[in-house]
């Protein structure tokens, strides 16, 4: 079997290739998903999936097997914009090719690795899905906004709720286990406006929110620790206030907070952590996690607060020990286990799910949302072998 994938993966070379180069080539960046969508679904019927489907907010899913235990391998579709074009060497919306690597903006992040999953699909229908096995393979959209607002959509809207899921963000081929999380936290204070000329007549919302801007700067040192992340961050990441003219003292003042998140740190303990300092208290601040409404271009409004919880995967897990045995046998060596440096999916799927979730992608992450952005056509053939791999073992 372990030939048998390799072969197959092998003959795919060139149409593996020239998908991930079409799919480059068709910008998508985040909120403009539809084109890159449909052009899955095409490669998807191609190979034969059975109920491709595109939910209303945009995201792809496409089914091969049957069986009551349900895998889905993810990877999300839209990219960060490319900023200035003059700064790339290679155009990036054609998919150039360099001794072996394809570059193009989502090459890494992740149009590589969501084309190796649907290749695995093809992989799959020639050498048989484990009857007890549904694969589904998903191209989700709004990720590099909104991580994991798509999965929250595919659980509670369409229903589907895996039982265990594989990332296919760029890992350099290594298993990836977690990452941190983060959440946007807004302190608000409010004063009375006076006349510039008499400020001791008002109250200064802007002098209200200064210690409480200093206070932070200081917890960033004092944060929990935990052993697998270490030590949260926090940091003030814009200020605003107004006031009915420039000659006015300020009736209104606002901080947002960007706090990086370890295992020990939840929802309540970190806006808790915040109430708790004397300068909120004596501000009487208020403290909140925004909630924006998502409104997406097919009309779907959705709600979404700005908290993405950590998620870590022990090495016991099955999920995990059935990737490294994967691994070992398709590769004949030892995976590397690791966490992400970055934010995913995996902040919904595992985060808010608890859905056993693990990563394994093309790519070296560092090129990710670089002007290098690329991914070697050897991980993209290797991930495909992976994928396939480990649905035969879930299968046993
Ligand atoms: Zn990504």
């Amino acid at each position: 079997m372990i030939n048998t994938i390799k072969n197959i993966a092998g003959s795919l070379k060139n149409n593996i290739t020239e998908f991930t180069r079409e799919l480059i080539a068709i910008p998508s960046i985040t909120g403009n998903e539809a084109q890159v969508i449909e052009r899955i679904r095409k490669e998807m019927e191609k190979i034969r999936y059975n109920d491709i489907k595109i939910d209303e907010m945009g995201n792809l899913i496409g089914r091969i097997g049957n069986g009551d235990k349900i895998l889905a391998i993810d990877g999300h579709v839209d990219t960060v914009e490319i900023g200035n074009p003059q700064n790339w060497k290679y155009d990036p919306f054609i998919g150039k090719i360099e001794n072996g690597v394809i570059y193009g903006r989502g090459a890494c992040d992740q149009k590589g690795g969501l084309a190796s999953a649907v290749y695995a699909g093809k992989i799959l229908t020639e050498i048989g899905v484990p009857e007890n096995i549904t694969l589904l393979v998903v191209a989700s959209v709004q990720e590099e906004i909104y991580e994991g607002l798509n999965w929250q959509y595919i659980i509670k809207e369409d229903e589907i709720k895996p039982d265990a899921i594989i990332l296919t963000e760029p890992s350099n081929l290594n298993i990836a286990i977690g990452h941190r999380g983060r959440v946007d936290i807004v302190v608000h204070t409010t004063g009375i406006s006076s006349h510039g000329a008499a400020p001791e007549l008002g109250e200064n919302a802007i002098y209200k929110i200064a210690p409480i801007v200093l206070d932070i700067e200081k917890m960033n040192s004092v944060l929990p620790l935990d052993p697998t992340f270490g030590r949260g961050n926090i940091t003030v990441t814009k200020i605003s206030s107004t006031s009915p003219s420039i000659n006015a003292t300020a009736d209104s003042a606002t901080i947002h907070v960007d706090r990086r998140l370890n295992l020990e740190d939840s929802e309540k303990s970190v806006i808790s952590e915040i109430r708790s300092l004397n300068s909120i208290k004596k501000a009487k601040a208020k403290v909140n996690i925004p909630e924006h409404e998502y409104r997406s271009k097919s009309g779907v409004i959705y709600p979404i607060k700005a908290y993405y919880p950590t998620w870590s995967m022990e090495e016991s897990h099955p999920l995990v020990q059935m990737a490294i045995k994967t691994y070992k046998t398709q590769f004949n060596k030892e995976p590397v286990l690791y966490y992400w440096r970055f934010s995913t999916n995996g902040a919904a799927t595992k985060g808010i799910f608890d859905i056993p979730t693990i990563g394994f992608g093309p790519g070296d992450d560092k090129f990710a949302h670089t002007i290098e952005d690329q991914v070697p056509i050897e991980h993209l053939v290797k991930a495909m072998e992976f994928y396939s791999q480990f649905v035969k073992h879930w299968g046993e």
